[in-house]
């Protein structure tokens, strides 16, 4: 019988997570938040927002050199999108697994955008310790997480 205490013995975890405006748009929120609670993490900050172009390049800044940044930024700046931080043990690479993969008909059954999405894929997750650090500080104040 595996001990958690003994197996997963690592620290807390916080991870950024967003519901893209084509998630908003489709009445998803409920939805996406209920499978990260259900799966046992910590909602410390939410907001809802509609981010500027530029905002969004900077959140995005990483993929500048790629053929769809411009259309992604310009999707992302679109309506509002629900910003998030969610803590847990391996949030941030289990958060990913709730995910999917990037491509939604590429994303097994039974995650969020193998369930939800077709085309868009309604969901942003940070995919690494540094991403989530940095996006944390982009879109959310100290203050502004529950401790
Ligand atoms: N994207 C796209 N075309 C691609 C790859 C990515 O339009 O070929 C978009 C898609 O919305 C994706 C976002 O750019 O969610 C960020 O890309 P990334 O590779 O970081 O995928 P993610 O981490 O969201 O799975
Ligand atoms: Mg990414």
């Amino acid at each position: 019988m595996l001990q958690e205490q003994e197996v997963h013995a690592a620290e807390m975890e916080l991870t950024f997570i967003a519901i893209k405006p084509d998630g908003v748009q489709r009445g998803l929120i409920s939805e996406i938040i209920s499978r990260f609670e259900r799966k046992g993490f910590k909602l410390v900050a939410i907001k809802i927002v509609v981010p500027s172009k530029d905002f969004a390049q900077k959140h995005y800044h990483d993929l500048k050199e790629r053929p769809f940044f411009n259309r992604l930024c310009d999707s992302f700046s679109s309506g509002p999108v629900v910003a998030m931080v969610w803590e847990g043990e391996g949030v941030i690479k289990y958060g990913r697994k709730l995910i999917g993969v990037t491509d939604p008909q590429k994303s097994e059954p039974g995650t969020i955008r193998g369930d939800l999405a077709v085309r868009r894929n309604i969901i942003h997750g940070s995919d690494g310790p540094d991403s989530a650090k940095d996006e944390i500080n982009l879109w959310f104040k100290p203050e502004e997480l529950v401790t």
